[in-house]
């Protein structure tokens, strides 16, 4: 069975799985979305039999209804391989009353990685499948992690390029270190001086401008998106709580069938998107908790149903989620508005002009599942703290948002349900904010005594993606204004 996706701003404009991925946004700034999600028809007791890459076909095979069987093996078994630190590739462990399902066993130990280890093989399989020629130049706006993890992906991988953007002061210096040392021929890094909603802004404002893809196009170039806007992210972000789902089934936690919460540390909707469409596909999930920092836009819109992005922007200690424009939200009030491409287009037009948008009550009423609450910096601190007194466990600053949400939740509902929490970095990668809210002592240690100092913490080794940045080369430096981003991105491809 073959299936389309289709733009939430224009119920005219479809595409294939394949298309969608090379393209990356539909027009006028449209996100594509499955018309429908197949069901899951295998039964979660077999599933439990399966490893991660069986249960990546399994779920992908339904999404990506136009890639065979040989081309969907030859990119799981290129991803999800020896890159990963453990076989199991997303454990899932126990700890605070809650299932912590590690996503960070990846390259570049952020969950980015889950997605970003395939997408290049999805990808360039699909440019094959579609007899495109031109060099694919994919255009990123990262708040930290997303952009190494790209990288990563991309780096010397033929028929590509990747250009990435980041808030030059808004990540940690573990993650603007992983970037700017990035040694790929085809890559280039730049800072931006403004946010990441400025970063996400001007990358989308290249894809919609028809004359750039003319002149691109000319000069032998198309462009596609890494952000979780291509659903080639999203696709393979739905895999892993299939996994950890099956993971509880098999190790007799719960039975097939019973109701799990998820929590997801959320920035730009992804991740707990993809969460729900997991769901949709046939995961029992009851609530589906959704984890802000200060930026609590979305909080504020589970609470009262408006979308208020009118605020000040602030950094916290959970930068990849620094984010006051949530762009995949805009897939699910689709949904909510019964695939309604005209009335998504009215609140994303209001959302354009006026920074804001209110959902109808009949739509407020289809987001009975989800749960929002956010986590202040010195929560986080606090949580990170209480979690490590309690077992020795470290949390990272964006699963700790998770958390703390997670007690507010239980402690307001008094909801019992297994819960599983996505836990999204490694702890390494905010070594600073880990290890001082644990000691505070050693606040004025530098940013590479202070990953040592988490090792002697945590009694987990150093890993080596932060092993092989601490003498390596900055080799990007380039940092630009959001009105000069085209500019540098001609710049780098030489016309
Ligand atoms: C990207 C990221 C998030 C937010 O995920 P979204 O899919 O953007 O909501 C949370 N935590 C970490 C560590 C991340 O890198």
């Amino acid at each position: 069975m073959s299936f389309l996706y289709r733009s939430t701003r224009n119920e005219n404009e479809t595409a294939t799985a394949s298309e969608a991925i090379l393209k990356g946004l539909a027009e006028e700034g449209g996100l594509f979305v499955p018309d429908e999600i197949p069901e899951l028809d295998v039964p979660f007791e077999e599933l439990a039999e399966m490893d991660y890459k069986e249960i990546a076909y399994e779920v992908m095979s339904r999404m990506l209804t136009d890639f065979t069987e040989e081309e969907l093996m030859y990119c799981i078994n290129g991803a999800y391989d020896s890159k990963f630190d453990t076989e199991l590739i997303a454990p899932v462990k126990y700890h605070h009353g809650a299932y912590i399902l590690e996503l960070f066993h990846g390259k570049t130990i952020a969950f980015k990685d889950m997605a970003l280890s395939i997408l290049p093989y999805l990808m360039t399989t699909a440019a094959k499948k579609n007899n495109i020629d031109k060099e694919i130049v994919i255009l990123t706006a990262t708040s930290g992690d997303t952009g190494k993890a790209a990288l990563a992906g991309f780096a010397d991988v033929p028929g590509t390029r990747i250009a990435v953007f980041y808030p030059k002061n808004g990540v940690s210096p573990v993650q603007e270190k992983q970037m700017v040392t990035e040694k790929g021929k085809n890559t280039f890094v730049a800072g931006i001086t403004g946010n990441f909603d400025d970063a996400q802004t001007g990358v989308k404002k290249m894809f919609s401008d028809k004359a750039l893809a003319e002149y691109l196009d000319e000069k032998g170039f198309q462009f596609s998106s890494a952000n979780s806007i291509n659903i080639g992210r999203l696709v393979p972000q739905m895999v892993y709580y299939v996994y950890a789902y099956t993971r509880l089934v098999a190790s007799g936690m719960i039975s097939a069938g019973d109701e799990i919460n998820v929590v997801v540390p959320t920035g730009n909707f992804g991740n707990i998107l993809a969460a729900y469409y997991a769901s949709q596909m046939g995961l029992p999930v009851k609530k589906f908790i959704c984890a802000s920092n200060d930026n609590k836009v979305l909080y504020d819109f589970f609470t009262t149903g408006e979308y208020d992005k009118n605020r000040e922007f602030i950094l916290t200690s959970s930068p990849s989620m620094d984010i006051l424009i949530s762009s995949n939200l805009e897939r699910l009030i689709y949904r909510i508005a019964g695939n309604d491409a005209e009335k998504n287009s009215e609140l994303m037009k209001s959302l354009n002009e006026t920074g804001k948008y209110e959902i109808t009550d009949e739509m407020k009423k289809n987001l009975y599942q989800f749960y929002g609450n956010y986590a202040t910096s010195d929560e986080v601190s606090e949580t990170i703290r209480t979690v490590y007194n309690e077992d020795g466990y470290v949390l990272d600053t964006h699963t700790a948002v998770a958390v703390n949400v997670y007690d507010k939740y239980k402690a307001e509902t008094e909801d019992t349900t297994p819960t599983v929490i996505a836990s999204t970095a490694s702890p390494y990668k905010f070594a600073r904010s880990v290890v001082t809210a644990i000691d505070p002592k050693l606040s004025s240690e530098g940013d590479f005594d202070l990953v040592d100092a988490l090792e002697d913490i945590s009694k987990i080794k150093v890993p080596q993606a932060v092993e092989e940045i601490r003498t390596a080369p900055v080799l990007h430096d380039t940092v630009c204004d959001k009105e000069e981003m085209e500019a540098v991105v001609k710049k780098f491809l030489g016309i």
